[in-house]
């Protein structure tokens, strides 16, 4: 038997949307106007490398300008095209909105292999795209913010940032053109680890609520879950690493592109890591089983199943035989629209991409506020705070010793509340605070609202209620 044909990405996030919007009472001009892409610009241009010039195709896709900026990051892969930059675009809208970053959405997009060509080559070919860009105002620090996605990273967004500056030489505000910039770049503590630690707070938040895990028949907490991860790149890295190292999960599975390990005592996140970073792949790596055909352990038996890479991973082809009770999307657009339904009707339990990887925006959110701020987080209140916190201290120790020291302060409690927090500490707790919010909003719909079954659903409501009361206030 043929397997039917899958939409395309838009395609599949149109449909979720259309799923949502079927249930709330928008007038149908709104709708449209939330629903449709406002502007792609398509770039070609060429770049001299070795001896000739290379044409290269690049895209910047604005889906939602009820904010502004609008926001998304930049992936270099060759599988880069309109259709997906455009998809990528609009979960960057609702993403936004869920976690209340004030930003509409975008994403841009290089057909290229970064793996081709030499970090000087890189660079001349990515700031002649930031150059394209920017002098289109598709990077500005009011209008546009990039960020990495896949392919791309700090590097990168030096690059661009630099770029940006050296064109805008005036711009007190130019560093903030584009977030996820190296820290001595402009960037914040925290930001390359966010995406990967919003899937750890996600998860936390799922195993607080006994009706959630009863939903995909879990029980218990985090600790002792059996977990397979899809892509052990910069999200499913850290989360793998968070979940094994912090919460007492085990990683039991892990898929790559030229293979899977699998091991039930749970496979040691850093060493697979380190291996990759050798080998180029999971081949041959010594604590764990080796299956060549990486694709079918996405159907292992586990207790949570998290596609971190590739869009369509789960499709028509492969949802049936899904086992995990519980998917959480780190990647963007990981299932397919009809998979989806296969895994409704099923009853697994689908934590949402536009939720569960928004913690890297979130966080560059707060590097953008902290590059217009021109301050780093903490730096005015931690040493007070400090101060503060010791004079409770002197004053318990005080009492303690009026009484005879019946009563002693541990050691331990000091340290720990003495210390004033660092920028990685408010990044970490700003970022804790957003997750947990969201997903409180999106649960509140999915269990108060007889119609909505699942998470997806729940989290498209709320976030086009916002982008359609942004549209309101602005009268439209
Ligand atoms: N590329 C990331 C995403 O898909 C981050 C976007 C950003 O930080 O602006 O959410």
């Amino acid at each position: 038997m043929s397997t039917p044909k899958e939409p395309s990405f838009r395609e599949s996030v149109d449909l979720m949307f259309n799923r949502a919007v079927a249930l709330m009472d928008l007038p149908p001009g709104l709708e449209e106007k939330i629903r449709v892409c406002n502007a792609t610009y398509t770039v070609r241009f060429g770049v001299r490398l070795r001896g000739q010039i290379q044409t290269f195709t690049g895209y910047r896709s604005v889906h939602s300008e009820h904010k502004e900026p609008v926001k998304g990051g930049i992936r270099y892969a060759m599988g880069v095209n309109q259709d997906e930059v455009e998809a990528l675009a609009a979960l960057m809208t609702y993403k936004c909105a869920l976690v209340e970053a004030p930003f509409g959405g975008s994403k841009g997009g290089l057909r290229i292999d970064p793996r081709q060509y030499e970090d000087h080559e890189l660079e001349r070919i990515t700031r002649r795209f930031a150059y394209e860009l920017a002098k289109r105002d598709l990077i500005h620090p009011s209008q546009n913010v990039p960020a990495p996605d896949m392919g791309t990273g700090e590097r990168e967004m030096a690059w661009i940032a630099d770029q940006y500056a050296r064109m805008n030489t005036t711009d007190i505000n130019a560093v903030a053109c584009v977030t996820g910039k190296p820290l001595n770049a402009g960037g914040i503590s925290g930001r390359v680890e966010a995406t990967g630690r919003g899937v750890q707070y996600a998860l936390r938040e799922f195993f607080r609520d006994a009706r959630d895990m009863e939903k995909a028949g879990l029980t218990g907490s985090l600790d002792g879950k059996r977990v397979i991860v899809q892509g052990l790149g910069n999200v499913g890295y850290h989360a793998a690493k968070f979940l094994s190292q912090e919460d007492g999960s085990k990683i039991t599975g892990i898929v790559e592109w030229d293979g899977a390990l699998v091991n039930e005592a749970g496979l040691d996140v850093d060493a697979v890591r380190a291996w990759i970073g050798k080998h180029g792949g999971v081949t041959g790596f010594p604590d764990g089983t080796y299956v060549k055909e990486g694709a079918v352990v996405l159907e292992e038996d586990c207790d949570i199943l998290i596609p971190a890479a590739l869009e369509a991973v789960i499709n028509l082809g492969n949802a049936e035989r899904i086992k995990a009770p519980l998917i959480i999307e780190a990647a963007n657009g990981p299932v397919t629209a009809g998979a989806d339904a296969i895994l409704r009707e099923k009853g697994t339990v689908i934590i949402p991409d536009m939720y569960a990887n928004a913690g890297g925006v979130t966080v560059s959110y707060f590097e953008w506020v902290k590059n217009l701020s021109h301050i780093r987080f903490g730096r005015m209140q931690r040493r007070q705070e400090e101060a503060r916190h010791q004079l409770v201290v002197d004053e318990l120790q005080r009492i303690s010793d009026a009484m005879g020291n019946t009563y002693s302060i541990t050691e331990s409690f000091k340290q720990k509340y003495l210390r004033g927090a660092d920028e990685l500490e408010l990044v970490r707790s700003g970022l804790d605070d957003t997750m947990r919010i969201a997903y409180q909003s999106m649960r509140d719909v999915w269990h108060e609202r007889g119609d909505v079954d699942d998470l997806r659903t729940a989290a498209y409501l709320v976030a086009i209620d916002k982008v359609a009361a942004s549209y309101r206030a602005k009268g439209l």
